[in-house]
Formats: C-alpha cells, structure tokens, sequence
C-alpha cells in the first residue's frame, strides 16, 4: 500500500504538524509521530521520497555500513526505525543512493506515511494573529507557502537536509569548476587527467571512482584530511574510504597534495590554471577542476526563523530540538551535522 501522493494542488490545508523534506530525517520522523499514535500530520517533499540520495553520482555509496544487527538488540546504523534494517531490505553493505532511496521508500509504504511530493515549501510565517489572509483566526503556528498553495500548521519539522545546495562560491573563479554534487555519472564526464579541490568524503570518493575508470587524478587540500587520525568518525575520513583510497594509490594514478587553492582561472586554448595558495605556485588542468568542498545548509533557507550563535553560526536550539526563536523544530539525520550543531 503507497500512502504517497504525487501533488496536484494543495490550495489550502491545515495540519496538526507538516514535515518539510521526505528525506532520511522527515521519513525517520514521520515514523516516530506515528508510533506515538498521531495521525494529523503531512510530510511534504519539493521532488520525491529519497530525493537527495536519487541524485548522488551513480557510483557513490554509503561509507556507512549496514548490517543486520537489529537481531542482537542494535541498530542497522543506517536505518531510520527501530525495526528496519536497509542491510535486510537491500542485500548490501554499502548501498547506493538509488537503493537507500528505496528503503525510504519501502519504509514509508510499510507505516503508510501521509506524504505529499512536488510540494516546494517557499516560505514559512510564524502566525502572530495579525494580517494571516489563509489563517485569520489563528494566533499561533506557521503559515507555509508552498509551489501547490498553503498550508497552516500548528507545529513545523523542518528536515530539508544539509545537501540540497552545492557551495559554489569558494574562491575567484569557483564559478569555473564542476562540483561533484552536480555529477550523474563519473564515465560520463569527459578527460583523462582531473585536479579535485577538496579530500574530504567527497572528494575521495570522486577521486577514487576516476581511478576506477582508469584517470588520472591529483586531489589539492590544505588539511591534509588522508592525514589525520580521529576516533571521531565525523573528522576524519571514514574507515571505507580510507580502504578505498590504499587501493587506488597502488595505482600510481593518485597524488594527493597538501595545498589551498587561491583562485582558478581559465585560458585561452589550454584549459585551466590553478593558482594556489601560500605561494606554493600554479598547476594546469586540461580539463574542468571538480570542486568537492562542500554545501550551504538549508537552514540558511529559514534563518529568520532561528536564533544564530554569535561566533560559530549554529542555529541555537532548546533540548527538544526546538529553535529558541520561535516553535519550528530541526530533524537531523547526520552524525556530522549533529556535531556541528554542539
Ligand atoms: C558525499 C556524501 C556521502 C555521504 N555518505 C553518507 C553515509 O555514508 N552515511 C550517512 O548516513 N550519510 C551520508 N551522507 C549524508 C546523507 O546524504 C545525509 O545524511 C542525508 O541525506 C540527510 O538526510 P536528511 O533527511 O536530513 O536530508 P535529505 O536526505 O537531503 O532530505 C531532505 C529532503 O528535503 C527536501 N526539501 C528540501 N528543501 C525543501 C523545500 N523547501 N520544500 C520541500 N522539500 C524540500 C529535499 O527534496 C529532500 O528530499 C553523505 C552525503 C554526501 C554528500
């Protein structure tokens, strides 16, 4: 039985509570509403359930394992209830974004999530009691205006994720990069020779699956990331990428280089000068510089509903995951964001 509904228009409506985004975090928290026996909710998605995870690169996969462990009282660490396990349901330790986007999906099926796709949420307006055309009679909540109408809700989950927005303006010249977020598919990127600005999780990740199409690939950090040594998996390259990574130096396609870069800039009839920074020099590329440095969260989206820590920019939140501003609550579904956060 599928609960969800591609949008025709909403025009109006009223909840008790609307998740925004039918991601890990809004399916994961759809569920916990409705083991607690409520029924008057909505998730509403601006494309469809998984929708993050449907557009990563073919090839990527999660650097976090599943495995069946719910049988030994532990959770599957990828899964988003109690009782489901992605490594059950998807036959795979390391599932790509396609199939963990069917585990959402199966998930929503199986509790019947209300779910609401194509709904894009543009605005959200806490109701004073003043000037609501849609909610005159109202003196608390949030009037949502949204791609198919609005929606007045009492309380608001806000679960729009983290990965929704490639940072594109990094340096001078950013503009002329790729960025990985932006990739369908490595073989369907043209060249031979790549240079990657950024050795996180992403980056590796690019880099090692341009190995595995027989390039040849230079990654540039200034911290070193395939360096560093954490027990904090949220700092440190995690220990699926580190595996991957001895494998494609063995090839002696890989460098991996300690450097910042300053600015790229195009040139006429050769492809790309990169210019880095400390003056440690310039390095050509023949073809785009792939950009893995990372996303604008989408919490800058509602930042006038939150209150911001004056030194490190995180939303301040009460226990309850609730910003301290106003009633909207965060639904996180990431070790690193949740680190961000303290
Ligand atoms: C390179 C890389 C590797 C990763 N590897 C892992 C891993 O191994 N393990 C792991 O746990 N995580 C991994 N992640 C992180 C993973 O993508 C996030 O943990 C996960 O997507 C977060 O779930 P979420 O529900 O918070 O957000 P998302 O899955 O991004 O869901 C947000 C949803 O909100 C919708 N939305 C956004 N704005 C609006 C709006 N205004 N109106 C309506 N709908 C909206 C979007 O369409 C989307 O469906 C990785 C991420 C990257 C980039």
């Amino acid at each position: 039985m599928n609960n969800t509904n591609q949008s025709s228009a909403i025009q109006q409506s009223e909840n008790l509570i609307t998740i925004i985004g039918a991601g890990a975090a809004g399916i994961g928290m759809g569920v916990a509403l409705s083991d607690l026996g409520l029924t008057d909710y909505l998730i509403v998605d601006r494309h469809e359930v998984g929708a993050s995870f449907l557009r990563w690169p073919q090839q990527m996969r999660f650097i976090s394992p599943s495995f069946t462990s719910n049988a030994f009282g532990l959770l599957d660490l990828n899964a988003v209830t109690y009782t489901t396990s992605p490594a059950y349901s998807l036959q795979s330790e390391h599932p790509t974004g396609a199939e963990y986007a069917r585990y959402l999906q199966g998930v929503a099926d199986l509790y019947q999530l209300p779910i609401q796709t194509g709904v894009d949420v543009h605005k959200i307006q806490p109701v004073d009691g003043d000037h609501q055309p849609c909610a005159p009679d109202r003196n608390q909540g949030f009037l949502l205006e949204t791609s198919q109408g609005s929606i007045y809700s009492h309380f608001v989950i806000w679960a729009a994720g983290e990965f929704q927005y490639p940072n594109l303006e990094i340096f001078p010249g950013s503009e002329h990069c790729l960025h990985n977020a932006t990739v369908q598919d490595w073989a369907n990127v043209p060249g031979d020779e790549f240079v990657i600005i950024g050795g996180y999780e992403s980056g590796i990740d690019a880099a090692v699956n341009l190995i595995n199409l027989g390039k040849r690939v230079k990654v540039l950090d200034d911290t070193a990331p395939w360096d560093l040594s954490s027990p904090d998996p949220s700092l440190v390259l995690s220990t699926y990428t580190m595996q991957r990574l001895v494998t494609a130096q063995a090839t002696g396609r890989l460098e991996l280089l300690t450097a910042g870069v300053e600015s790229v800039q195009t040139v006429e009839g050769s492809g790309y000068e990169i210019t880095l920074l400390d003056e440690d020099g310039t390095l050509q590329a023949h073809t785009r510089p792939i950009l893995a440095t990372g996303f604008i969260g989408s919490l800058d989206r509602i930042a006038n509903l939150l209150t911001w820590h004056p030194q490190s920019y995180h939303a301040l939140l009460t226990a309850e995951d609730e910003s301290i501003r106003t009633q909207i609550k965060m639904a996180r579904y990431e070790y690193r964001n949740y680190r961000l956060a303290q």
